[in-house]
């Protein structure tokens, strides 16, 4: 087998990885992105294994004697029941689910770094020897970030389900907690580089798996997208830390390209949720975590019913929807379409307006609609259909809560102070699809329910849409 072959498919795997990366940017290419992913992985899976083989043999050390060795077999099998697993997991989930399978995947590649760290540190006879210290500090780093990334995720993991309260933990001097943390990380890597000790290895780990547990168990429920896809981020720089201790090149340049492009999807949900960079990756740095707004008195709602929202949208010009995470709990977003196609057909100019964080995923919003086969041309940006809702007729909020709540903008206090929201109730009348006076995903309460143009439908979106179109 010519030697050329491996660092050559992962030349390979790696131009599939970019084009995966661009793919994903539109929603017209993203299933050839896919496939360039997937593509990219097997090649990735089957060279790897194959390079470890090969340099095994030319190593000296044959494995092939007489059938395949335990370690390929291990491999082998551990691979097999992996893929099971995935699949199983893969087959099962719900669309509202997928948040928090990747937040656990995310955590799959952190505790990855963290064993293969500490491996690396364990199968040297001398790691004091001369020469060993840009090895040592490199595993080193692997293992911190592994650690922050893996607690991190878990921590992500049970705020996305709900296992856990998505307010955020605000420990006092919990800013000063962080800060002492990372000075003590960075006294034992110069220390571990310069004399290293089994110690300084198990110390680190400690400090780096609480520190990513309390960083992220800091960020309140609206800031969660840009950790989401902040830990996407650490995943990459992750496995780009076990790619230098493993010596391998395909897994550096993965890293890479997961850590960049997640770290500027952070950065953009940031710039869309003006929220500071910084802020929320230093655990919530700057913000006191106050939840406000629970205990004050908004006044009445006022209750409405499909047949009378019916009449109301048969009499509209124009109508703008605008969805939010409830719709795709409901899997209303075909109803939504039909809705939508009946309204059109009868002259009512009908648009969705989508909030960068609808949902809970990026983009979460527009690919329910696509599937529904909604019109792309009718989707539009929030600050595209900002301006428009003074001149609406009727809005319909279906399932959406903290991206339409007036808190953000009225509320200094509020937890969500400062995220720029669709502003429907500057619309004539707004309808809001949902099933009580729950808070939205951020626990704040909505001041736009008590408003004297806003009127509540009660019920499971899906029903309620498919009512109102029943009574068209
Ligand atoms: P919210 O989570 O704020 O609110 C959703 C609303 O939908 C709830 O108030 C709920 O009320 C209602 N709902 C739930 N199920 C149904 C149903 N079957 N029928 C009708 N209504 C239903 O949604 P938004 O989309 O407005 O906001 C997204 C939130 O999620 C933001 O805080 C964002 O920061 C966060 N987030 C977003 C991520 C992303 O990448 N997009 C990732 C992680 C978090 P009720 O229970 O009364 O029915």
């Amino acid at each position: 087998m010519p030697a050329t072959l491996v660092p050559g498919s992962y030349i390979l795997a790696g131009l599939c990885f970019i084009l995966a990366l661009a793919g994903l940017s539109k929603h017209e290419t993203a299933k050839r992105g896919n496939l360039f992913g997937m593509i990219g992985m097997g090649l990735a899976l089957v060279f790897a294994i194959l390079g470890t083989v090969l340099k095994t043999v030319s190593g000296g050390v044959p494995i092939t004697t007489g059938g395949p060795s335990w370690a390929i077999i291990a491999i082998l099998v551990a691979m097999v029941i992996g893929a099971g697993v995935g699949v199983f997991m893969a087959v099962r989930v719900e669309m509202t689910g997928m948040p928090q399978l990747i937040a656990l995947l995310h955590s799959f590649v952190g505790l990855t770094a963290v064993l293969v760290g500490w491996n690396a540190y364990l199968e040297v006879p001398d790691p004091g020897a001369p020469g060993m210290g840009l090895h040592n500090g490199e595993l080193f780093i692997g293992v911190f970030i592994g650690a922050v990334t893996f607690t991190g995720s878990i921590i992500a993991y049970l705020k996305l389900s709900a296992k856990m309260s998505s307010k955020p933990l605000m420990l006092p001097h919990h800013n000063i907690i962080n800060l002492a943390a990372l000075v003590v990380i960075i006294g034992l890597t110069v220390w571990f580089v310069l004399d290293p000790h089994l110690w300084q290895l198990i110390v680190m780990t400690i400090v780096s798996l609480a520190l990513g547990l309390h960083l992220v168990a800091s960020i309140g429920g609206g800031d969660m997208p840009v950790v989401v896809s902040m830990l996407n981020s650490y995943s990459g720089w992750a496995a780009d830390a076990a790619g230098f201790t493993l010596d391998n090149n395909l897994l550096i340049i993965t890293g890479a390209l997961v850590g960049s492009s997640g770290a500027y999807l952070s950065f953009i949900m940031c710039k869309a949720m003006n929220r500071s960079f910084i802020s929320v990756i230093a655990g919530g740095f700057g913000s006191d975590g106050a939840v406000t707004g629970e205990e004050k008195d908004y006044g009445e709602y006022h209750e409405t019913n499909a047949a009378d929202v019916a009449s109301m949208l048969k009499n509209a010009s124009s109508v703008v929807i605008t969805p939010g995470y409830g719709m795709a709990v409901a899997q209303a977003q075909n109803a939504v379409a039909d809705l939508t196609a009946k309204l059109r057909a009868k002259g009512v100019e009908v648009r969705f307006g989508i909030h960068p964080v609808a949902g809970r995923l990026p983009g979460h919003m527009n690919v329910l609609l696509a599937e529904a086969k909604v019109p792309y041309d009718i989707v539009l940006e929030m600050d595209e259909i900002n301006d428009d809702f003074a001149n609406t007729d009727v809005v319909l909020v279906i399932g959406a809560n903290d991206t339409v709540n007036p808190a953000a903008m009225d509320d200094p206090s509020s937890p969500i102070a400062g995220m720029p929201v669709l502003e429907v109730w500057n619309a004539n009348t707004v309808v809001v699809f949902k099933r009580s006076m729950n808070t939205g995903y951020a626990g704040v309460q909505n001041p736009l329910f008590f408003k004297d143009n806003t009127l509540m439908l009660f019920g499971d979106a899906k029903e309620r849409v498919e009512d109102i179109i029943k009574a068209l």
